[in-house]
């Protein structure tokens, strides 16, 4: 297995919840020598510096400071969150000598593939101290629970198309105890009792490992590569870069993508644009400082896109077919849904050349409307010019997703570049890219 396939599995296995993704990103960034700032403390900066903040143990930003005066910020943002099933409050649900949980749809995900294999249970809970609270990280980290199908012979029509209702499909089965109660279990793992569990955010992850797999090895399987791959290349090229001269680097990864990112710590929050604001303020930058370091700065959004699938090529464009292991894929939309346009294309695909490394183009066929994703609402905050990318994907929103063996190291070498590099806007719509 290739070094940067081996990293980012071992990260994504890691990170079966939002919060396992921000806390292994904390630990990532901690190691690499990055001081951990707080939003509910001032915060004094210094040219050179690598820092991060997290907001709500589900989203972070890490930011390295030039080594001179500050004159724009080179951002890449991507999601920490994947389609999943809230375990809902007081989940135990018994059905004859059976317990299954009661779980809520968290995003659009293919329920197909969540059935007959062995599920668990990740997130974090809210823990009573002495005088207040904390979180803890939870992992039930064992095969848990299933959500087995009807068989054909209960279910002749399953074949030809199946209708699954939430509400009844999809509570997995956990027991045969009828004393079963899941905050217990919860608390034993934390070595506390379930008394002392004030709240819990809890999901379902699908268990199977990361596989590489193809006759030479093309492919690559795992759960939450939509946006895992994206956010784990982005962090790496971060953390591999050089101070840049003017340029504040900037990794940022929200949480609640998959569900409209609508949240306090979502990309339609202010939490990116509060920290821009906050590094100019620790520079001694004024109002106008800070607009005109936004003209010449860029943003990359990057969530993972669809590749050709191989049965069903009449679903892609007739012209801008999309292939794992062929490089970046920079996503167009007439309507805006994503950021790029023909300037900011331009931009960014100079930043691939130089970095050696390929690109292919993404739209969707024009009958089909496609997905949205964070750049153009994050847009709508703080708004920079940019472009939305991705890697090749097949199956996405599916609990085990496979995307190319050789697309991670592609990404994270162009992020690398990326933060290395500085735009000037010169005048209108002309820049100088260094
Ligand atoms: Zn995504």
């Amino acid at each position: 297995m290739n070094k940067t396939v081996q990293g980012l599995f071992e990260f994504i296995e890691k990170s079966p919840s939002q919060f396992h993704v921000v806390a292994n990103e904390r630990a990532r960034f901690l190691e690499a020598g990055f001081e951990e700032l707080s939003e509910a403390k001032e915060w004094k900066l210094e040219l050179g510096k690598n820092y991060f903040v997290t907001r709500n143990g589900s989203s972070i930003l890490a930011f390295r400071m030039p080594q001179q005066a500050y004159k724009s910020f080179m951002i890449m943002a991507s999601h920490s969150d994947s389609p999943s099933f809230r375990i809902k409050e007081m989940p135990e649900m018994k059905e004859g000598h059976y317990v299954k949980l009661n779980t809520e749809k968290y995003g659009g995900m293919l329920m197909a593939p969540w059935f007959d294999r062995p599920l668990s249970i990740a997130g974090r809970a809210i823990v009573k101290t002495e005088n207040g609270i904390e979180t803890k990280l939870v992992d039930l980290d064992k095969d848990l629970c299933m959500l087995p199908s009807v068989a054909i012979h209960m279910n002749r029509e399953a074949n030809d198309g199946f209708k699954y209702n939430a509400q009844k499909d999809m509570l997995p089965l956990i027991s045969m105890d009828e004393d079963f109660c899941l905050k217990k279990l919860v608390a034993a793992t934390l070595d506390i009792t379930a008394d002392d569990i004030v709240g819990s955010d809890l999901f379902l992850y699908n268990r199977e490992p990361g596989k590489v797999w193809g006759a030479a090895d093309e492919f690559i399987s795992i759960r939450r590569l939509d946006d895992l791959q994206c956010s784990y290349s982005s962090m790496m090229g971060l953390i591999n870069a050089n101070n840049s001269e003017n340029a504040v680097q900037i990794h940022v990864t929200f949480d609640n993508e998959e569900v409209g990112s609508g949240t306090k710590q979502g990309a339609d929050s202010t939490f990116l644009y509060d920290t821009l604001v906050r590094i100019n303020e620790a520079m001694g930058g004024n109002n106008s400082t800070l607009l005109t370091a936004i003209a010449n700065s860029f943003m990359v959004s990057a969530d993972n896109a669809h590749a050709i699938h191989p049965n069903n090529p009449e679903k892609s464009d007739p012209t801008n077919k999309v292939f794992m292991n062929e490089g970046i894929v920079i996503k167009f939309n007439a309507n805006q849904k994503y950021m790029t346009d023909g300037l900011s294309f331009g931009i960014f695909t100079e930043i691939c050349n130089a970095a050696h490394v390929p690109y292919q183009t993404f739209v969707n066929r024009s009958d089909m409307a496609g997905g949205s994703t964070l750049g153009n609402i994050s847009n709508a905050h703080v708004s920079i010019n940019g472009v939305d990318i991705g890697l090749a994907q097949l199956a996405m929103h599916s609990p085990y997703e496979t995307a190319g063996t050789k697309d991670t190291e592609y990404l994270l070498k162009v992020a690398t570049k990326f933060y290395e590099s500085v735009l000037e806007n010169v005048s209108g719509c002309d820049y100088i890219i260094k």
